[in-house]
């Protein structure tokens, strides 16, 4: 069956069929902003973001914003401006202003701190730009922006200098020089779609990007790195996936920072493109108060494992301007790696890097297991701080 000639009525039946698979579909119901909203506009990824919540006004009916909230909502405005989805606000504790969930969501005072090691582009991802979209710092991969829109707009982005909802051009052929770089560069065997979110565009610009880039022989490995999952598992539609399929090997990362991120509805979304054989990695980016305990960060790196997605990276928070208070100590992030190797499933361990500022790359950091090496013989210690002696 063509999805795109489903019929309205298979439409509705499609998203019945999600709906009916939640146990407790009506809770958002609960909060009285959307106490008399149709399941069906909830499911719609377009109703959902056209719903965002932009402003102090329509936030604070449902959240008790606190004053560095409203301080930072004000301030926000025009750069990395809030907004929120309304699924993902069913997630946020209207009462706690510590809740994992609000502080990635809700700008606060602090992001208006500048900080002297603190930089706009700390990556130097636009001096490696070699035509407009293109990042290529890798000899054999490049990725390329797709949007700079996003669902929802995350507190620490990296790319805030980049990403926010702006009138962007959506003509098809502004990738044209992108694509023609990939095309003339034999050495490219891998493309990295990003952004912003490529899942905020329309199915027809993704085929359309999948495509031509898809048409370039030496183009091996395709990738998409989303939050949608997260931040707005409606759009992970059958016909998305559907789509998707045909443009195998294509594998998507999510961003995932949380436990609490992986709810019964993101997991129906992971469970579409899994089943639809798109094998899927995570990406999480090391938070202060957010997820810099080992036991949550573990927890976290389970329920990925139980929904397949495969932890792939975890980021030291980037020094870019206005995210101080979110960074810890690269030690934090070290401690959380010896808490992980050997203590659980090797699946549940990601690589710890910090992406070099100025733009070389990432870097893994992590504990140290070699002790000594010397003429042949390897002295090391296992997760235990048991000493080992290899012979080589
Ligand atoms: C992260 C990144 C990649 C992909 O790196 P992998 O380690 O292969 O996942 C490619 N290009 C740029 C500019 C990146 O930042
Ligand atoms: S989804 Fe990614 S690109 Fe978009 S705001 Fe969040 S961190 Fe930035």
């Amino acid at each position: 069956m063509n999805p795109s000639v489903l019929t309205e009525n298979q439409k509705l039946s499609a998203q019945t069929i999600v709906i009916s698979r939640l146990r407790r579909p009506q809770d958002y119901q609960q909060i009285s902003l959307y106490k008399d909203v149709n399941p069906l506009d909830w499911e719609d990824w377009h109703w959902q973001l056209r719903h965002r919540i932009t402003s102090k006004e329509e936030l604070a009916q449902v959240v008790k914003l606190t004053p560095d909230e409203e301080e930072g909502i004000k301030k926000a405005n025009g750069r990395l401006s809030m907004a929120i989805t309304p699924y993902w606000l069913t997630l946020i504790d209207p009462e706690d202003a510590n809740c994992p969930l609000r502080r990635q969501a809700i700008p606060v005072a602090q992001e208006s701190i500048v900080s002297a090691h603190e930089m706009i582009d700390p990556l130097a991802e636009d001096r490696d730009t070699p035509a407009a979209y293109l990042v290529h710092r890798y000899p054999d991969r490049v990725l390329l922006l797709a949007t700079e829109a996003c669902a929802m707009y995350c507190r620490h982005c990296t790319r805030r200098r980049l990403v926010g909802d702006r009138k962007e051009s959506n003509s098809p052929s502004r990738f044209d020089a992108a694509i023609e770089y990939i095309k003339q560069n034999r050495k490219i065997r891998d493309v990295l779609i990003s952004g912003g979110d490529p899942f905020i565009l329309e199915d027809e610009e993704i085929e359309n990007l999948l495509q031509k880039i898809r048409a370039i022989s030496h183009v091996e490995f395709l990738r998409i790195g989303t939050r949608v999952p997260v931040t707005l598992p409606q759009r992970i539609t059958q016909k998305l996936v559907t789509m998707l399929k045909k443009y195998s090997p294509l594998w998507v990362s999510i961003h995932f920072n949380h436990p609490k991120e992986i709810t019964k509805r993101c997991k129906i979304a992971c469970d579409m493109l899994a089943d639809s054989g798109i094998p899927l990695g995570s990406q999480t980016v090391l938070l202060r108060g957010i997820n810099d305990r080992p036991y949550i960060m573990k927890k976290l790196m389970h329920e990925l494992l139980k929904i397949r997605v495969r932890p792939y990276y975890i980021y030291q928070c980037d020094p870019v301007r206005g995210t101080q208070h979110f960074r810890t100590p690269v030690a934090v992030g070290i401690n959380i790696m010896e808490k992980l190797r050997g203590h659980t499933s090797g699946y549940a361990v990601p690589v710890y890097v910090i992406d070099a500022p100025g733009g070389g790359g990432k870097i893994p950091v992590g504990p140290n297991y070699v002790l000594s090496q010397a003429k042949g013989k390897y002295v090391l210690r296992n997760y235990r701080g048991k000493i080992y002696t290899y012979l080589e």
